[in-house]
């Protein structure tokens, strides 16, 4: 459908952001951020992506030890949108990119707690090595874990002409709802690079929301933009904890 195309490809430049201005209850949730759950490689050029399979299961053990109870990202919405009830603590585990070891490591774990994962799926990880295979994905999905989109190639999306930011944000969504019949409602910046184009491509391909890198608490006034708490392999249970019970005590101002 070209001519569809290209009348929504025009959209994007008129359709103004709604971003701002969302209804319901300011409480602030924490959405922690994983990317590979297991020890690094000596080679790895990014160290802190990578936290050790034991450090992960004795941070989820902190959390389940001090209260926490772990939900979607849609359950969060709901509560913001339709006051649909949240447990105490409500916090949100998401996993960007569609790793190996988000299902041999983290799954396992999360399902001995009876809690679901969030995966920001990139379309490409689905078939090469180290990437997660469909099969694996709906072992997920049946575990409870919510799948959102995080593009086709991981593209920094403001560089992108406006055709292929929409075949990027619009394409991952539409092929992740085709193999996987789930609704894919949230989208999730790749490297956390978005301006205001993206995001209106963002909300005109139908999602509820997205998530970036900046660090805090996720807030209903900021839906397209959501604060994200990043865990390094650096951190072990100590750097968690303290970062769980800054973000509690002094959270972002807005
Ligand atoms: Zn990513």
């Amino acid at each position: 459908m070209r001519k569809g195309r290209v009348l929504v490809v025009a959209a994007l430049l008129l359709v103004p952001s709604s971003a701002s201005g969302a209804e319901g209850a300011p409480h602030g949730v924490p959405i922690l951020v994983y990317h590979v759950v297991s020890a690094p490689p000596g080679s790895a050029h990014y160290p802190d992506l990578y936290v050790r399979a034991a450090d992960f299961a004795a941070q989820m053990d902190w959390l389940a030890e001090h209260g926490y109870h772990v939900v979607t990202l849609k359950h969060v919405y709901d509560s913001w949108k339709k006051r649909a009830r949240l447990p105490a603590r409500p916090i949100v585990i998401s996993f960007d990119d569609g790793y190996l070891s988000q299902y041999t490591r983290a799954l396992p774990v999360l399902r001995a707690h009876h809690w679901p994962g969030v995966l920001n799926m990139e379309v490409n990880f689905l078939q090469p090595v180290g990437g997660l295979r469909p099969w694996r994905v709906r072992r997920l999905i049946e575990a409870g874990w919510e799948l959102d989109a995080h593009t086709l190639t991981h593209p920094d999306l403001t560089t992108l002409d406006d055709a292929e930011l929409w075949r990027q944000v619009d394409g991952s969504r539409v092929a992740l709802r085709r193999e996987f019949h789930v609704p894919v409602d949230f989208f999730c910046y790749p490297a956390g690079r978005y301006d205001a184009r993206v995001i209106r491509a963002v909300e005109l391909a139908g999602f509820l929301g997205a998530t970036t890198m900046n660090y805090g608490l996720a807030r209903p006034s900021g839906l397209f933009t959501l604060d994200r708490v990043r865990i390094n392999g650096s951190d072990g249970v100590g750097g968690f904890a303290s970062k769980l019970r800054s973000l509690s005590t002094n959270p972002s101002p807005y």
